[in-house]
């Protein structure tokens, strides 16, 4: 067809797998095993239906906002608070990856940067990880790679691979770039890594980014934030309220103040899992497993005889889902998702199983 020469074409990200059951241990994307803070399911009952025929409130203005603001000890126009973070990342893309120069992120790392890139026709270079999976930092470093670059995003603790980078490394690669925007996504980061908020006091080129999905057991929520200097949120909110007014519904806005004021939850929520993901280094190393080190709700763990696309496969049909890319590098590997303790004791079972 002719008009297709005109059309923008991409090859969009595929998420994991969303079975239609409900009996199955689903440890593939990442969620959390737990329910959200019980204070959203009462401010659920008393959502109004009558609201939803006004235009939802502008995010910054909201509860959600203060709330947030006040956990980080920050103030709200250094907030920007969107549709989940992959909404957040998209538009930072869009926002802030113009110079024509090639935005860099490693080669192992979330498959969502490569596809907004594309989509933006953001040029970009993917830089190896070393072979124990850390990020070289000095690959981010103009003056040593001699790579003048457009821009800098890594998820950090890493994705797939739970690799936590120290601060002290963020803060060498983000003042190196002080002509480029550096975005640290840190969707992983409340399982026992260190945030590099602190840092967005002292540059202003820094966007660290946030979500409800994972350690606020929101996924199906989308909500997700960045924070940065007030002119960082500004040119970002500048570009959202050019594409939609209103990304985020009533509900959302309402259900994440809710789930922001809960502190004390959210934090007993992530040390749960920070010591099941304990648990699961013991059991995984006892079964002929091996991983890095991981800072996330997941392990990302290769078996010393049995293939990992066998043992995914063998998995699924024990109706445990856990995570799988048949890609360069990473294609004897396998994501799995910290579950419930319960959750993990059948793994290891079937892990057992099949691996004995
Ligand atoms: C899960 C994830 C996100 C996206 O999360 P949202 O559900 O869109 O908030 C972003 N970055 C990384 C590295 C993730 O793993």
């Amino acid at each position: 067809m002719k008009w297709e020469e005109n059309v923008r074409r991409v090859v969009p990200y595929t998420a994991g797998e969303q079975p239609g059951r409900k009996d199955v241990i689903k440890l593939n994307t990442n969620e959390s095993p737990y329910p959200p803070a019980p204070g959203v399911a009462r401010r659920m009952r008393e959502l109004e239906t009558e609201r939803m025929r006004l235009y939802p409130a502008f995010p910054e203005q909201t509860g959600l906002a203060a709330s947030l603001a006040a956990y980080y000890g920050i103030s709200t126009d250094r907030i920007f608070i969107g549709n989940g973070s992959d909404d957040v990342l998209s538009l930072a893309f869009l926002t802030f990856f113009q110079s024509g120069r090639p935005i860099l992120f490693p080669d192992i790392t979330y498959s969502f940067y490569p596809v907004w890139a594309d989509l933006y026709r953001v040029p970009y270079r993917c830089m190896p990880l070393c072979n124990d999976f850390s990020i070289r930092k000095e690959d981010y470093i103009p003056a040593e790679s001699g790579i003048h670059n457009g821009g800098v995003i890594f998820p950090n603790p890493n994705a797939p691979t739970g690799v936590l980078m120290p601060l002290d490394a963020i803060e060498d690669i983000v003042a190196a770039n002080s002509g480029v925007v550096v975005i640290v996504d840190e969707a992983y980061v409340d399982f026992g890594g260190t945030s590099c908020l602190p840092l967005i006091d002292k540059y202003d080129n820094l966007l660290v980014v946030q979500t409800f999905s994972k350690s606020r057991s929101m996924a199906g929520m989308r909500i997700g934030y960045a924070m940065g200097s007030p002119m960082l949120i500004k040119y970002l909110n500048d570009v959202k309220y050019s594409v939609n007014s209103y990304t985020m519904n009533y509900t959302a806005l309402e259900l994440g103040a809710a789930a922001a004021a809960d502190t004390g939850y959210f934090k007993e929520c992530c040390s749960r899992i920070v010591r099941t993901r304990e648990c699961a280094e013991k059991e995984l190393g006892r079964l002929g497993f091996t991983f890095p080190k991981s800072y996330g709700n997941f392990i990302f763990a290769s078996h010393e005889r049995v293939p990992a696309k066998e043992i995914f496969e063998k998995l699924k049909e024990n109706d445990i889902y856990v995570r799988y890319w048949d890609k360069e590098r990473i294609d004897n590997y396998l994501r799995i998702t910290i579950g419930t303790d319960e959750q993990m004791e059948a793994l290891y079972h079937t892990l057992e199983k099949i691996t004995g």
